[in-house]
């Protein structure tokens, strides 16, 4: 079997962690969620003050601290899949908030802030065997990848997604309010001038509104296996 590269993309909240963090899992590869990266610089970027009142980031600010902003990814294995950690910081539960969910599309859409991701991303997929899950990742980070995948499924479907899992983080969770900010989302990132959300035209389409989590898995496991015994 050979090691290969598989790209998720989709629209937010329809799952796509999920599927590739257990493909990953399953499979012996790495798993990057590129999302955390893009949430860790916006949680940097609240945290700074970096915003103006009307919620469009400060760029010049920006730019300058984007030297101090180091974001790395370590196994924790009680979880199955790694923790995100912003200057050595374990952030993982305050980057998955409303608060940076609102803010996060303005700071991806910031052109300096999306080179140095994709840099950072495609170093750690040289050398294949990963599952990358993002929104650009096989349009721009590797447009190479053997397996690409697009995942959508309705903002409804998607809003009760995020509001269960919030629910059962306890964390506070408004339904409308989540719908409000992945609507938005949805927007921003497909209208944004640099690598907007959009499907690979290689790419296969998956709508899980209608399927469960083991539909997903056996589905995308089955397309890894045809794809890496090519
Ligand atoms: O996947 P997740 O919902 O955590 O991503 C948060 C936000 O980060 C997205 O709404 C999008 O604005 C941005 N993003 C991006 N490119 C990626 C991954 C995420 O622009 N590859």
């Amino acid at each position: 079997m050979k090691k290969i590269t598989i790209a998720i993309d989709g629209h937010s909240s329809c799952g796509k962690s999920t599927m590739a963090k257990d493909l990953a899992r399953e499979v012996g590869y790495v798993y990057v969620d590129t999302g955390a990266m893009y949430r860790s610089v916006t949680l940097y970027a609240l945290r700074n003050n970096l915003f103006n009142e009307d919620g469009s980031v400060k760029t010049a600010e920006l730019e300058k601290e984007m030297p101090n902003i180091k974001i790395s990814f370590k196994f924790n294995a009680e979880a199955g899949r790694p923790d995100t950690y912003l200057n050595g910081e374990c952030v993982e539960k305050e980057i998955r908030s409303l608060e940076v969910s609102n803010h996060v599309s303005p700071i991806a859409a910031v052109p300096f802030v999306r080179s140095a991701m994709v840099a950072q991303q495609q170093q750690m997929g040289k050398d294949k065997g990963v599952v990358m899950d993002g929104r650009d990742i096989g349009t721009t980070v590797f447009p190479d990848a053997e397996l690409k995948i697009f995942v959508t499924a309705s903002a409804q479907v998607r809003a009760q997604r995020r509001f269960d899992e919030l629910k059962a983080k306890g964390m506070p969770a408004d339904f409308d309010d989540i719908l409000k900010n992945v609507e938005e989302r949805d927007y921003i990132d497909s209208h944004r001038e640099v690598s907007p959300l959009r499907k690979a035209d290689d790419a296969i389409e998956l709508d899980n509104s209608n399927m469960t989590i083991l539909e997903q898995k056996k589905w995308l496991l089955d397309h890894f296996m045809k794809c890496s015994e090519q």
